[in-house]
């Protein structure tokens, strides 16, 4: 049994983690600053607290925890990241709780700490054409990431990197392409875009139309929680400590993935795409060499069977909001 901390247990694949960890028959404390909204938490212990606070981390990272999985961050879809308005609160609310955990943990000796980076690092440069979008780890420099969250994301896995080198500190980092699945984030303006879409279609009548943003052939690769959290765990126990990718190569475009969700749903809509003022880049795909190489892993499941269990829990919780 180990002993472990989950930072950002309240969110979508903190709450699943703290899940897996429990099954697993390890002891878990986790903390976040709000409780998680679609499920109560399995963890041993449940912190409610902001991490952007010193003293909080304090007592949060009070023991020389087996395992720590720093998950917590400022974050949300295209909605939030992309308008502007989020990026003083992202950078500094991110930022500020990665100096507080990892100084923390190195102090009080926490044998191995993950850092969950993203997709959102790579230079805006080499996404612009949205069928060969270019994301391998080693081309994250020159860095030009295309917002603020991904300055922060990329500042903090050199934070991670640098302590690891001056004070020996046991790191894993990786960076997550567009993780989905049902207990996530599905309306309110932080939602991502396949959790959007499955909402759409389940509150879409037969025979309407639903929106997809931009012209809709911006592309993206989206993997199951179930496969980001094997490959965490592969990686946790392997001796390379990235950053390295997790995600999917099934690269698709909004529209398509907009209508894997009709197909899924049974339902016959059309497709209104609708300008907004940013789609972010217009390619994204994982580049899984690197992790296939260094722990043999990839997804082993089809988008669609992922999208399913997605969309069936979008769908109750559309009705349950209306059964309100
Ligand atoms: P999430 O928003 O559901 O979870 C993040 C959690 O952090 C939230 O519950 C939030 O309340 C908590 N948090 C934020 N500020 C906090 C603070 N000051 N103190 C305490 N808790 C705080 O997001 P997620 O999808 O579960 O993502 C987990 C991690 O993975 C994040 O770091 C995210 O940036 C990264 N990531 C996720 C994806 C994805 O597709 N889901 C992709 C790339 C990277």
């Amino acid at each position: 049994m180990k002993k472990v901390l989950v930072c950002g247990a309240g969110g979508f694949i903190g709450g699943h983690l703290v899940s897996k960890l429990k099954r697993e028959g390890h002891w878990v404390r986790g903390v976040d600053i709000k409780s998680h909204e679609y499920t109560t938490t399995a963890a041993d212990e449940f912190i409610l607290g902001d991490l952007t606070e010193q003293k909080l981390v304090r007592e949060v990272i009070d023991q020389p925890f087996d395992e720590v999985y720093q998950l917590a961050a400022d974050m949300g879809g295209a909605g939030y990241i992309f308008t502007g308005e989020n990026d003083a609160n992202v950078m500094h609310n991110s930022a500020s709780l990665n100096l507080n955990i990892l100084y923390q943990a190195q102090l009080v000796g926490v044998k191995k700490i993950f850092y969950s980076s993203s997709a959102c690092i790579y230079p805006a440069y080499n996404q612009e054409d949205p069928e060969n979008p270019k994301c391998a780890e080693d081309s994250a420099y020159p860095a030009m990431p295309d917002s603020d969250y991904g300055w922060e994301k990329l500042f903090s896995e050199r934070l991670y990197l640098a302590f690891n080198r001056n004070h020996g500190t046991n790191v894993r980092i990786a960076r997550f392409h567009n993780i989905f699945g049902p207990e996530g984030t599905w309306t309110g303006g932080k939602e991502k875009s396949p959790a959007a879409l499955c909402r759409k279609v389940a509150e879409a009548t037969e025979n309407g139309s639903i929106e997809v943003w931009g012209d809709g052939l911006q592309t993206r690769s989206f993997l199951y929680i179930d496969e980001c959290l094997e490959a965490i765990e592969r990686l946790m126990n392997a001796d390379f400590i990235g950053p390295v990718n997790i995600g999917s190569e099934e690269m698709l475009s909004m529209n398509d993935l907009a209508r894997k969700v009709m197909k899924i749903a049974s339902k016959n809509l059309s497709i209104k795409n609708i300008p907004v003022p940013h789609t972010g880049v217009r390619g994204r795909n994982s580049d899984n060499k690197l992790i296939q190489q260094k722990l043999g892993w990839a997804p082993s499941r089809p988008l669609e069977e992922g999208l399913t269990h997605t969309y069936r829990w979008i769908a109750q919780q559309v009705d349950l909001a209306k059964n309100k």
